[in-house]
């Protein structure tokens, strides 16, 4: 059956899903003991290209619209590199925010199989 860690990944996608993503920002902090980042719709200049972005300066996610914010896979890769921050500095590759994603993702479409269907869309290179 599921362990514990899987369903809280579960609920943390059904979250985001649900348009809660305050919500499932908390709870994320709360599971890693890490301060809650700041959500942001809108980037900043320079990163203006991308569908999301995470700015240590400020622990803030800022995506590019109101639709990312509901997007399982855009904010938990962004809060990958949160968790990894230290000293303003970016640690963890791009690989492993997208597999940090990917457990969550995947841990939701198991439980999830027989009930949902759902589409992830992953844009890799724009996050
Ligand atoms: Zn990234």
């Amino acid at each position: 059956m599921f362990s514990s860690d899987r369903m809280v990944k579960a609920r943390i996608v059904e979250l985001i899903l649900m348009k809660k993503t305050d919500e499932a920002i908390k709870a994320l902090s709360q599971h890693y003991s890490v301060d809650v980042p700041h959500l942001k719709v809108g980037m900043p200049k320079k990163h203006g290209k991308k569908a999301a972005c995470y700015i240590s300066k400020t622990k803030t996610i800022h995506v590019r619209s109101r639709e990312k914010l509901e997007d399982p896979f855009v904010i938990l890769h962004e809060f990958y590199h949160h968790l990894r921050t230290h000293d303003r500095k970016h640690r963890g590759t791009e690989k492993h925010a997208n597999r940090f994603a990917e457990e969550f993702t995947e841990a939701f479409q198991t439980l999830h199989r027989y009930s949902f269907n759902v589409y992830y869309k992953h844009e890799n290179s724009t996050i």
